[in-house]
This record gives C-alpha cells, sequence and structure tokens, in this order.
C-alpha cells in the first residue's frame, strides 16, 4: 500500500463525535471530489476506505445516497467510482451546504464550519478526497489536488492562517486543476497529526531520522575514506623509498633511529604518524622527521637508479 492509502486508511478510523464535525468532513470530502454539482459527475480514488466513508458521511450528515462502484484510477490500479446519479441527490448534497450548485465560481461556504472542531474535520474530509503524500523515503511532499482554481486559493487561506500548525503552503497549477502543497517535512508532520493520523505522522519523523543518520554516516566514512588516502599514499611513497635504500644499501646501513623506524613503516603501512610515533616512545614530529630523511635518501637511490635499476 502507498503511504496516501495508509494515510486514509488511518483517517478513515477517526470516530466522529459531533454532528458539526460530521457535516464538516461530509462537506469537505465533497467539495473536493468534483462531484460537488447538478450535472452529473464522478469521482475516482484508490482508496476503499475513503470511497466508503464518503458514502456514509452522505448518508449520515446530509441523507443523501451515493453508489459506489469498482473501476480503474489514472494510474492504472484497482479504484471505486464514487457518483450520485440522481438529480435530486445531487441537488441535496449541495443545498445542504447553502450552495445552488450554479454557481460560476465554487468557495468554500466557512459558514459551516461552526467551530475550531469543525475546521480539523473538514480539513480531514479535504485530504480524504484530494491528499496525497509522497513516500518519505523518496522526499517530502504532501498535496491536496483542488479541482477549481478558487477552492486551491480558499484551502490555501486556511492552512496559512490555521492556528492549530503553522505552515506556508504554496499553489501550482496543475493538468485538470491546482494543487495546493507543503514542501516541509516538520509541516507534513504538524498537519498529519492534526488530521490525526498521528501513526503516519510518526512514521514520516522515523523515516527522517534514519535517513539524518544514514547522512551523517555518510558524510563521516567519506571523510575517514579521504583521510586514509592521503595516509596510505604517503605511506606508499615511504615503503617505496625505504624499499629502495634496503635493496641497494642495506637497511643495516642505517643508523638505529631511522632504521627502526624504517622496518616499523615496511611491516605497518596504515599506521599514522602519530601511531608510529606512539610505538617508538617519540613524538609526531620526530617521526616525521626521520620519514623526511628516509626519503630524501630513498628517492635520491630511485633517481640516480631509475625504479627498474631497483625492483
Ligand atoms: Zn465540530
Amino acid at each position: 500500500m502507498s503511504f496516501t492509502a495508509d494515510i486514509k486508511t488511518e483517517l478513515c478510523k477517526i470516530q466522529i463525535k459531533r454532528d458539526c464535525c460530521l457535516r464538516a468532513e461530509c462537506y469537505g470530502a465533497w467539495l473536493f471530489s468534483k462531484c460537488f454539482t447538478i450535472k452529473e459527475a464522478a469521482f475516482t480514488t484508490e482508496s476503499g476506505p475513503a470511497a466508503r466513508r464518503m458514502l456514509e458521511l452522505a448518508a449520515s450528515g446530509p441523507g443523501v445516497s451515493a453508489q459506489l462502484s469498482y473501476a480503474v484510477s489514472r494510474r492504472r490500479r484497482p479504484a471505486y467510482r464514487v457518483s450520485l446519479p440522481e438529480e435530486q441527490e445531487r441537488v441535496r448534497l449541495v443545498e445542504a451546504f447553502g450552495h445552488t450548485g450554479r454557481e460560476p465560481s465554487l468557495r468554500i461556504n466557512r459558514a459551516v464550519l461552526e467551530g475550531d472542531c469543525c475546521q480539523t474535520a473538514f480539513l480531514r474530509g479535504i485530504f480524504l478526497a484530494c491528499g496525497n503524500v509522497t513516500d518519505p523515503n523518496k522526499g517530502y511532499h504532501l498535496e491536496f489536488a483542488a479541482p477549481y482554481k478558487n477552492l486551491a486559493g480558499d484551502l490555501y487561506t486556511l492552512l496559512g492562517e490555521a492556528e492549530a500548525f503553522s505552515s506556508n503552503p504554496a499553489v501550482v497549477r496543475r493538468p485538470g486543476g491546482y494543487g495546493v502543497y507543503l514542501k516541509d517535512s516538520g509541516q507534513i508532520e504538524n498537519l498529519l497529526t492534526y488530521l490525526g493520523a498521528t501513526g503516519a505522522s510518526m512514521e514520516l519523523m522515523q523515516v527522517k531520522m534514519y535517513k539524518e543518520a544514514r547522512n551523517n554516516i555518510n558524510r563521516k566514512t567519506n571523510f575517514e575514506t579521504a583521510n586514509m588516502d592521503k595516509t596510505y599514499s604517503a605511506s606508499a611513497r615511504q615503503i617505496a623509498a625505504i624499499a629502495a635504500i634496503s635493496d641497494c644499501r642495506g637497511l643495516e646501513s642505517l643508523p638505529d633511529g631511522l632504521r627502526e623506524l624504517a622496518v616499523l613503516r615496511l611491516n605497518n603501512p596504515d599506521l599514522t604518524l602519530r601511531e608510529l610515533g606512539q610505538r617508538l616512545g617519540i613524538s609526531r614530529s620526530g617521526v616525521n622527521h626521520r620519514l623526511q630523511k628516509l626519503l630524501e635518501m630513498g628517492e635520491a637511490i630511485i633517481e640516480e637508479k631509475g625504479i627498474d635499476g631497483i625492483m
């Protein structure tokens, strides 16, 4: 199941306690469904629970009976088709919320939203009809697909002024309608919690934490790998120089301090200067100084004889 489908299933488990909120959720769901008109229209959704909830809301709120049938969504997935085949039912639905169904431009009738409780229910209804949230593993995006420009504008205003959560939505033109969307993961979490989808909100938060932890690990690993490469390539150069001394003059020709370090380095190519120093009981700069001497000697031999002369 998609993340959106999970959210809708979770939202449909919420029991509505007040009649005012039932009306508000019904209004939100139908107003944004493209079926809020006197003309015959149908609405398709991939969420079975959302489709059934729309029917229940219509029946128990304004007492309108709608029809449910199987369909295929635009993404070619199994879907549900909600419609109001009877004209009298369509008239009853729009009139129940103070509309005529013949308005040149459909707007949100705020008189339906009696209290703050109703605003939550109203937004939940809208989400059930046209909400979509991208899988948080892929990105953060919550969008309401509003059927008309003015409805999109009204929803934008409603979201922006909601006191229970702060969000700064944006509106974008889409094929067949308008998108009102949020891209900030924190704002999406807050909105989902506000609507009552606490499970989905928690899941989003966990995915975000996991992604951040993974990014930190990657950053650290990249940093360590870069340092390792640096240590290793310096070490390779030192070993080539020590090998040249060993082959041409023998390591026994070196003074004790240099010989000790040369043998240690040959056997431990991955030790840092500090670690070499700890093994020998000398400082990092002491190690560096001695390695510089070994490099000078060895590279002078390589230059003199050529690398082939030594190998
Ligand atoms: Zn209410």
